[in-house]
């Protein structure tokens, strides 16, 4: 049965790219539209063999840490010097995203880089209609600005954590979900000694369970990880269907009863 919104793993491995498996990158797709949310290392060209990058109606990053974001640089260079035509693609990101890029990109006024991506910095509580999206941003708990996201079309609802530790506006925003795409980059039971800006399994699990969503997909563990024991953490917590992004993998999300 095909679902209201598909989203598709680009890339899932946490903190850096690995053989095989590309940093933080996910392609979402509804109602003709497409959006890139996150761009972390490797996934620029998993995405250019789905989607013509410069038909994208817009990226949508979680935070400025390299393993969600730096492939911006490679949509840059190709809308940029690749010799198609379009116009600029929005870029929606958490505060300072814009000059953090322009200064990589030794983008001045009047560069080639401000005619190609057009950024809109957001924060917790901001709304955003794109492409037949609507998305909703709330507050992760990470070391820099930091975003949670909410992605509602076609009746569906795609919650995102982004990278973040408990609290924040996670739960509120993946209230009554179709599907919870969320973080677990640690495992075991958290004590004084975990860090408080990741996630473990199990924390995902219990997430998922009070923000009563339909499906959990959990993401963001590292190369060579026991991903059968994250599942079994986090499946230990959440009752409902909980699977792992696996680069390549597709989700057809059905229609959010509470959407
Ligand atoms: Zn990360
Ligand atoms: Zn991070």
């Amino acid at each position: 049965m095909v679902g209201a919104v598909k989203l598709t793993v680009l890339g899932s491995n946490g903190a850096s790219p690995a053989p095989g498996n590309p940093a933080s990158g996910y392609l979402v797709e509804a109602l003709g539209a497409t959006l890139w949310m996150d761009a972390g290392p490797g996934t620029f060209m998993e995405l250019a063999k789905v989607v013509e990058p410069s038909q994208l109606d817009a990226v949508v990053l979680s935070h400025t840490h390299v393993d969600h974001c730096a492939d911006l640089l490679g949509l840059f260079a190709y809308l940029a010097y690749a010799g198609v035509t379009a116009d600029a693609i929005p870029v929606f990101a958490p505060v300072g995203t814009k000059d953090h890029f322009a200064a990589f990109a030794r983008a001045d006024e009047g560069h080639v880089f401000h005619d190609v991506l057009a950024f809109t910095e957001v924060g917790p509580g901001d709304e955003v209609s794109v492409g037949g999206f609507e998305m909703v941003f709330g507050q992760a708990i990470h070391p820099v600005p930091a975003l949670v996201t909410r992605i509602e079309a076609d009746g569906a609802v795609l919650a995102y954590s982004g990278d973040t530790g408990p609290g924040g506006d996670l739960i509120t925003l993946a209230t009554g979900a179709s599907l919870l795409l969320c973080e677990a980059s640690m495992l075991g039971l958290r004590d004084e000694r975990t860090y408080g800006h990741h996630l473990t399994a199990q924390e995902a699990g219990e997430i998922a369970a009070i923000a009563g969503v339909f499906e959990l997909v959990i993401t963001h563990m590292r190369a060579n990880w026991d991903v059968a024991r994250s599942l079994d953490e986090a499946s230990a917590a959440f009752a409902g269907p909980v699977g792992y992004a696996e680069p390549g993998s597709v989700w057809n999300l059905q229609p959010s009863e509470r959407a």
